[in-house]
């Protein structure tokens, strides 16, 4: 990895260069999270001229609203267009970028941090680490490299990037560096019961209620998935009308869904237009969701990936199913 041109290129930095932080379209917690410690971290360095932006409406969900750093953030159409030094937090390819691709394009140096094995590296600087259970442990790595100080407000973000990609340190990545990392982001006095409510077990009313619909119409095809057994279901842009409920309160759903013994792989379909669905797969282990994912167009994890489906919800399934053997 580029990690001495990446912090050369922090240090070479010029009062007047102008700083844009970007990470992938639907932020998570380890694209926000990550992102904005790097931006706290950049502004205790003294960098002023500064910005962080994702593509698409510039809504953060509710439960990122109380991340530090926030005031960082500026709509994608604000956000400077000839930055000098772009910064890209766990983006697995530049079609995760939306409109953005054009800043990181024009940027004379470009920084990619991310933990997707599928990365093809898309920027001129790329640290890319496919062990690292979250982009927040890169980018604690290069904080560490340009000496900037752990401080609670840059903790408390890598907190909620780490404790998200980990699922609350639950998944197989969750090695003893993750726990050391963890403590020393504890150790800043941060509040892990306060942090993972509000991330993680508070949503509105209705969201329980579509919860409940969608987990209804649940399937299960034990035969699927050369006989290792798929689970399934969706969500309709409907559901989320009828409860009056944005989509990030579908993300959890997953985690619900991927709970069957009897299947191998899970599935959330999610629709997002007229004929196009966010796909979330998950593996138990004895099938390679990213090889499924990169071959529909999209890419991940070996045990959680995602891509954008067209056609009827059964044609977006039908495909996976193919994929699947
Ligand atoms: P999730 O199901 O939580 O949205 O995503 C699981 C994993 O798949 C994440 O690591 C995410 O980066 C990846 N992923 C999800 N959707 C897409 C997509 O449309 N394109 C790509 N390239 N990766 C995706
Ligand atoms: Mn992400
Ligand atoms: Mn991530």
């Amino acid at each position: 990895a580029d990690w001495d041109t990446a912090v050369a290129a922090v240090r070479g930095l010029r009062p007047t260069d102008k700083v844009l932080l970007i990470c992938h379209v639907n932020p998570d917690g380890d694209a926000l999270g990550s992102m904005l410690a790097f931006g706290l971290g950049l502004r205790r360095l003294g960098v002023t001229n500064l910005q962080a932006t994702f593509p698409g409406p510039p809504n953060v969900p509710e439960p990122f609203q109380a991340l530090p750093g926030l005031d960082l953030l500026v709509p994608e159409a604000a956000a400077e267009p000839e930055p000098d030094l772009v910064l890209c937090f766990d983006a697995a390819s530049s079609s995760r970028l939306g409109g953005l691709v054009d800043r990181l394009a024009k940027a004379s140096t470009s920084v990619v941090l991310d933990h997707h094995a599928s990365n093809p590296g898309f920027g001129s600087v790329n640290i890319v680490d496919p062990d690292a259970a979250a982009t927040a442990v890169v980018a604690d790595e290069l904080l560490r490299r340009l000496d900037v100080p752990l401080d609670a407000e840059i903790a408390e973000c890598l907190y909620v990037a780490l404790a998200t990609d980990t699922g609350s340190f639950r998944f197989a990545m969750t090695t003893p560096s993750v726990h050391e990392l963890a403590a020393r982001l504890l150790e800043t006095g941060i509040s892990p019961g306060d942090i993972s409510r509000r991330v993680f077990d508070t949503r509105p009313f209705g969201a329980v209620r579509l919860y409940g619909d969608v987990l209804c119409r649940a399937r299960l095809e034990p035969a699927a998935a050369g006989g290792r057994g798929l689970v399934w279901t969706y969500a309709t842009l409907d559901d989320l009308d009828r409860h009056r409920q944005q989509p990030y309160v579908l993300e959890p759903l997953i985690d619900s869904v991927r709970c069957a013994a009897e299947a191998d792989v899970s599935l959330v379909v999610k629709q997002v237009g007229a004929a196009e669905w966010a796909v979330s797969m998950r593996s138990k282990g004895g099938v390679d969701v990213s090889r499924v994912a990169v071959a529909l167009g999209g890419g991940g994890h070996k045990l959680a990936a995602g891509f954008t489906g067209r056609g009827t919800v059964d044609e977006v399934v039908d495909a996976i199913r193919a994929q699947l053997g």
